[in-house]
Formats: C-alpha cells, structure tokens, sequence
C-alpha cells in the first residue's frame, strides 16, 4: 500500500495564469510531483525488500532515492498551498498575518530586504533547486535557504514555510532561460495566509525542541 499520496491541487489549473501558465501547472503537478510520490513510495518498497532479505549493497543508493523523492514530495505539497491566484501583495497588508510579518521584520530588518535575500537565493540556484523561507527552530527565527535537488544545503531541523521551485520545469516553458523573471513573478502569487499559517505551526512545534537537557 502506498504510504505517500499526491494531494489535489487547490484551485484549477489555470488559476494561476499568468504568472504560471496552465500547462506549466498540469504538466509540473501531474507528472513531476506523481513522479517524487512513486519514487518515495518505491523506495520504500526497496528498503522493505532489502531488510527481508538482509541483502544491504544498495542501501546507499536506496537512501540517497528516499530522501530526494521524499524531499520532492514535501516541497512540492507546500509549493501548491503557498500559492493563490489571489495573492502577492506584502504580509502587512493582509489580514491575520501580523505575527509572520513581524518575524519577517525582525529576522531579516524589513520585508524588502527578505525579498531581495529569497529572490537572488531562488534565482541563481546552480542546476535544480529552490529558494526557501523555513522557520529555524533552535534561534525561534527565520532563514532563507538554497536548497540543491530537493534535499541538499538545508539545515537539519528547519521547516520550509514558503518555497520557490527553480528548477527548469517550474518555469521553462513559458519562461525560457529567463529565470530571474519567473522569480520576480512568483511573489504575485505568494499565499501569505498559507505561509502564515505554517509560520504559526512550526513556531508552536517547534518550541517542543531541546538541543541541551
Ligand atoms: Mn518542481
């Protein structure tokens, strides 16, 4: 039985036109998340299968598999949340997301200026990755990451609240090599209630971690 499921997106998709077209949705969700899900999921299967027969010569293989689908499938079920085509616009001038702007503020000195860190961060990944926003939860604030692939340059530990996919397949149809550009529009469409509301969760968990008795 499958462990992993891919979730349905929020909205249709064109709901996101233009920042993102279409068929970038339908193609990027339907067939590049599908693929990280059956790749976690077979992983899985592999490592069940290893352990039966105690046969261990691929385990490296098999556990570097396991965490970049794993890792796939867990940014990409963000990514779709932390979009709307209602959104963009700064924290501030949304209602309920005070507490998020003020970490934003406090971590980075202002808003413009963690926008600037999240779009260069985002739009010179070298090869595949992503520009993330993650609740660090041993200082309580708030870190912008270059992820490589999907698991590679993060803090252990950290929880992504707002992600930018920057691989070619999040933009290149419609955007071509211009991937500063897909950046520069992603924030039209960022789901500050979403981001928000995973600020809020991570902050409230992550409270629970000790690093020291
Ligand atoms: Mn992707």
């Amino acid at each position: 039985m499958a462990i992993y499921t891919l979730p349905e997106l929020p909205y249709d998709y064109s709901a996101l036109a233009p920042v993102i077209s279409p068929e970038i949705i339908e193609l990027h969700h339907d067939k590049h998340h599908a693929a990280y899900v059956k790749g976690a999921n077979d992983t899985l299967e592999q490592l069940a299968e290893a352990r039966d027969k105690d046969q261990w010569g691929s385990i490296n293989g098999l556990e570097k598999n396991l965490a970049f689908h794993l890792s796939g499938h867990i940014l990409h079920s963000i990514y779709w949340t932390n979009m709307t085509g209602d959104g963009g616009g700064e924290p501030l001038d949304k209602d309920g997301v005070g507490e998020l702007a003020g970490a934003i503020a406090e971590s980075f000195g202002s808003f413009a200026k963690f926008k600037a860190q999240l779009t260069k961060a985002a739009a010179t990944t070298q090869g595949s990755g992503w520009g993330v926003l993650a609740y660090e939860p041993v200082s309580g604030r708030l870190i912008v990451e270059q992820v490589y692939d999907h698991q590679g340059n993060v803090g252990q530990g950290s929880v992504p609240i707002l992600v930018f996919d920057a691989w070619e397949h999040a933009f290149y149809l419609q955007y071509k090599n211009q991937k500063v550009d897909f950046i520069d529009a992603m924030w039209a469409v960022v789901n500050w209630q979403d981001v928000s509301a995973r600020y809020l969760a991570a902050k409230e968990k992550g409270s629970a971690i000790i690093l020291a008795p």
